[in-house]
């Protein structure tokens, strides 16, 4: 699995509504093209690169792990607040835990 923040366009706001983690179907042994298949989850989290090109992506939970096991780059991670409405923004105040460290 590939988290792939590349993906995304830097001035295109992340999606809160749907995680943006994105992996190839199938595995190496597949035969024939291996499409991109997207996450269909709500995403919990925004994660914002602190360098350029300060690419933004959602990811959920189960992703936010795999992006930081997988991805040595400097991000911040946002939470993302629903509220009963329906209405979802991004905090302002990243999550102290989850800054990568070094
Ligand atoms: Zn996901």
């Amino acid at each position: 699995m590939r988290v792939n923040i590349e993906a995304q366009q830097p001035s295109v706001k992340a999606d809160l509504a749907r995680c943006q983690c994105e992996w190839k179907a199938g595995s190496f042994m597949t035969l024939g093209p291996r499409p991109w298949v997207r996450c269909d989850k709500a995403p919990t989290v925004v994660v914002r690169e602190l360098a350029l090109p300060f690419g933004e992506m959602s990811l959920c939970d189960e992703h936010l792990d795999a992006f930081k096991q997988h991805d040595g780059r400097q991000v911040e991670t946002l939470p993302i607040v629903r509220y009963a409405d329906g209405r979802a923004e991004v905090s302002t105040c990243p999550r102290s835990d989850d800054r990568t460290s070094g």
